[in-house]
């Protein structure tokens, strides 16, 4: 007699969730299935690859963004594969940074993969909604209900809600932007118009380029505490080991001091051969073991991360293509954007215009920035305990998920399964990708996600998808 199959529902199909369902599918059986849950229509692409600019570009180099982490060629191969097929800005080999564009086809590419090449059309649905709720449903799973009103029935769930837009609408007026990825955030912006840009990472670097792309010739102010913009990508040698988490200090001061000694070795290693940049190579050298060292801090130390290194840590981990770094460069050279650490005294929004009363960092005169638009480039907005998002308000409020500590997301075990407001994990509800940002720090980028992936769909399957599979009681 056959097994009963096991349905999973995947809420959210960026590159989290898309990738989950092309694992599963890899594993799954005959009569289990899949529901891919996606609000908007492009399936695969989520907040990043949806961009249709092609001067937006990847941040990572081609060589280290391949889906699967046990075929690090494999978005190499792809693109070699489909070599004159991807329209303007070709890419340029593993060291090159691809528009994203051709990214998110990438990830599209592998889902109609498992459906028209792998023969797995029937063990996936496609949901094209929004997940409003998902109760526990009587004798385990979850009743999962989108915002169409129809109800499924599943075993198990897996939030891939991915990053959230900055800022909430707290001024409803068109001259100010609260979701910089929103399609309409830069529409109707004069080109001689002041842009004021409140944040100055790659959210705050993504808008000047669609400025100046759309041929914008006013002034465009960005500010935030330290106004540090992201450095740029510059050829670097191999990533340099310089913490070992098992014997790495659990103060965050110490491991300052230690990762500052190790950046100041490789330059002066790297000078002595007359070359720069060292400092990248120890910062790439941090990217394997940040989860376990950020794991080995307390709270209070992360918090102390938190309010005074991030900004600084973003800017030399998160980095700019070069090409992008040019551009930014030059707009900053003719004195057309204006990069600053100022702090926001007072705001005035109305309906045409945003007036910013700005203090500079370290004091000094204040000053009056009036725009036609302000957009909200602060980074993807945290504390989720507050959110709007009905599928998660639901879940906090019937105590089946909580906030992280730090309330930068959920919070997870070590096999991403959500812990209820007991402590208690669901082996039946997980999630993957930013959400679970205050728990590992580095599950934001591609690097990582994949490896969560691919470790949550081994799980899942183990469980769920197997005929000796181990029966959970809730
Ligand atoms: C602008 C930008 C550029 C980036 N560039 C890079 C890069 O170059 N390299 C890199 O490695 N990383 C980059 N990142 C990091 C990025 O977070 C990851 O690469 C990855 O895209 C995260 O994917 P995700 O699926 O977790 O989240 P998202 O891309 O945010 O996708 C989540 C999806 O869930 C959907 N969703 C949310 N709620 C619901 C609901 N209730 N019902 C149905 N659907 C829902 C959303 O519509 C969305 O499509 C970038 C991030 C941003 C924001």
């Amino acid at each position: 007699m056959a097994t009963k199959g096991t349905t999973i529902a995947i809420i959210g199909a960026g590159f989290s969730g898309a990738l989950l369902a092309v694992h599963l599918l890899d594993r799954c059986r005959q009569q289990d299935k899949i529901l891919l849950v996606e609000r908007n229509s492009q399936f695969g692409r989520g907040v990043a690859y949806a961009t249709g600019n092609p001067h937006h570009l990847l941040n990572v180099r081609a060589g280290n963004m391949s889906a699967f982490p046990d075929q690090p060629d494999h978005f190499i191969r792809w693109l070699d594969s489909h070599a004159g097929t991807l329209g303007p800005c070709e890419p340029t080999g593993r060291d090159g940074f691809v528009p994203r564009r051709i990214y998110g086809s990438y990830i599209q590419d592998l889902i109609a993969d498992r459906i028209w090449g792998c023969g797995k059309a029937m063990n996936l649905q496609l949901i094209h909604d929004s997940a409003v709720g998902l109760e526990p449903a009587p004798g385990g799973g979850f009743m999962m209900q989108v915002d169409g009103g129809r109800r499924y029935a599943v075993d198990a769930a897996v939030l891939a809600l991915g990053n959230f837009p900055p800022g909430r609408d707290l001024v409803p007026s068109p001259a100010y932007a609260a979701d910089p990825w929103a399609p309409g955030a830069l529409e109707g912006i004069d080109r001689d118009a002041t842009v004021m840009l409140i944040g100055t990472g790659l959210t705050a670097v993504d808008v000047v380029i669609s400025l100046l792309d759309r041929g914008h010739r006013g002034p465009i102010h960005a500010i935030s505490r330290r106004g540090l913009l992201p450095r740029a990508h510059a050829p670097v040698p191999a990533p340099l080991p310089s913490l070992d988490p098992a014997t790495a200090p659990p103060q965050l001061s110490a491991l300052l001091h230690a990762v500052r000694r190790a950046a100041r070795q490789a330059e002066a290693d790297l000078a002595a051969q007359g070359r720069g940049g060292g400092w990248r190579a120890v910062i790439d050298g941090l990217r394997p073991v940040t989860q376990s060292l950020w794991r080995g801090l307390d709270t209070t130390e992360q918090q102390r991360f938190l309010r005074h290194l991030r900004p600084w840590w973003d800017s030399h981990r998160h980095r700019m293509a070069p090409d992008v770094a040019t551009r930014i460069g030059d707009a900053r050279a003719r004195g057309q954007l204006l990069v600053r650490a100022m702090r926001i005294r007072a705001r005035h929004i109305d309906a045409d215009r945003a007036a910013f009363d700005l203090v500079p960092r370290g004091g000094g005169p204040a000053e009056r920035v009036i725009a036609a638009r302000a957009v909200d480039c602060t980074g993807p907005g945290g504390n989720l305990a507050h959110t709007a998002e009905p599928v998660l308000a639901g879940l906090f409020r019937c105590g089946h998920i909580r906030a992280d500590t730090l309330a930068l997301g959920l919070d997870v075990d070590d096999d991403l399964r959500l812990i209820d407001a007991h402590g208690r994990a669901d082996r039946r509800l997980a999630a993957v990708g930013p959400l679970t940002k205050g728990v590992f720090w580095e599950s934001t980028a591609v690097p990582d996600i994949r490896n969560q992936v691919a470790a949550l769909a081994a799980g899942l399957a183990a469980e769920l998808m197997s005929n000796t599979q181990t029966e959970y009681v809730i």
